[in-house]
């Protein structure tokens, strides 16, 4: 079994969409990659920094899939990481109404002993710096290096986001990032931008349009399935994140061609994540139910077609 160490925020989330309000509730980019990791056959550790104000329940609930949580500090009397979000009519677009760092903002992250040799790394979207004290803690290098960020990191610390990328495999970024980071309006031109600027892979999310996976002058594209009912997008970034990394610690090979299969798993997960506010979908989710996704997904992608 593979070992795969995820660093990142546990928080306490508040969201507003069309459908209807939350109070503080679990969320935070390490436990929905740590959610969607927990699906495949690997040995996940959070690395993270948490209040003792956090509900014990929600650290036995991510224990309770398997995921360990030695490295998630807890400070006494400290307060959690609090994020509040609302999200327009499209859900596409979304305000940041309220970012509490609280314990966040004095986060060194520690690499459990046993896992500093994992061989998949996945770096949430945290401080670049924060990131790359982890990249130093780990021996040997990890086999695969994943790490997602945002236009935030871009506008606030965009030396070090260049400084870290340089010591990356893969990239995940949305479009709109992506194209804030090289001022490249074309994705193909801004995914050969970023892979100059290190990371050897370049995967750009594009939301309710799928992903796009860039490597050398081969592409891939998977769509996100078309739903129903899209009620919190909140997570659906860290979710695909959570797949493509579970799914690739899970089996060991990165090769191009198993990398493609991971973007179907990320895109298949996030699928459900969305589908209830919070973490919801993704505590109950049965394999049956990621099985029976996923030949929708087959089917929604393959055609014949006869070529001369
Ligand atoms: P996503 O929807 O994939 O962008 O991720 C949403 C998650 O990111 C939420 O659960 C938040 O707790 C967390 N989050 C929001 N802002 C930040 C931030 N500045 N740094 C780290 N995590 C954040």
């Amino acid at each position: 079994m593979g070992k795969l160490v995820i660093v990142g925020t546990v928080a306490f989330d508040e969201i507003e969409s069309p459908f209807g309000k939350t109070d503080k509730i679990l969320g935070g980019a390490a436990t929905f990659i740590g959610l969607a990791a927990a699906q495949f056959e690997v040995d996940a550790a959070i690395v993270s920094i948490v209040g003792d104000d956090l509900p014990q329940a929600y650290l036995d609930m991510l224990k309770g899939k398997g995921i360990a949580l030695e490295g998630i500090e807890i400070v006494p009397d400290g307060k959690t990481f609090y994020w509040k979000g609302k999200y327009h009519n499209d859900l596409n677009s979304r305000d940041t109404l309220v970012t509490e760092l609280n314990t966040l903002a004095d986060f060194n992250p520690v690499v459990p002993e046993n896992y500093k040799d994992a061989e998949v790394v996945m770096l949430g979207n945290l401080h670049p710096g924060v990131q790359m004290s982890v990249i130093q803690q780990m021996e040997p290098r990890p086999k695969l290096i994943v790490l997602d960020t945002m236009n935030f990191w871009m506008d606030n610390a965009l030396p070090d986001l260049l400084e870290t990328i340089k010591h990356i495999d893969v990239i995940t970024i949305n479009d709109e990032e992506a194209r804030q980071l090289t001022g490249e309006y074309s994705l193909v031109k801004a995914a050969a931008r970023i892979q100059e600027m290190g990371p050897k892979y370049v995967v750009i999310k594009k939301g309710e349009h799928g992903a796009l996976l860039f490597h050398g002058a081969h592409v891939f594209f998977a769509p996100a399935l078309p739903l129903e009912d899209v009620f919190d997008p909140t997570g659906a970034g860290d979710t695909f994140a959570g797949g493509f990394t579970g799914y690739l610690a899970s089996t060991g090979n990165l090769s191009f061609e198993n990398m493609k299969r991971a973007v179907i798993y990320g895109s298949n997960l996030a699928s459900f994540c969305v589908e209830r506010f919070g973490t919801e979908r993704m505590e109950d989710l049965k394999k049956e139910a990621v099985q029976q996704r996923l030949h929708q997904f087959k089917a929604l992608t393959q055609f014949d077609i006869e070529l001369e």
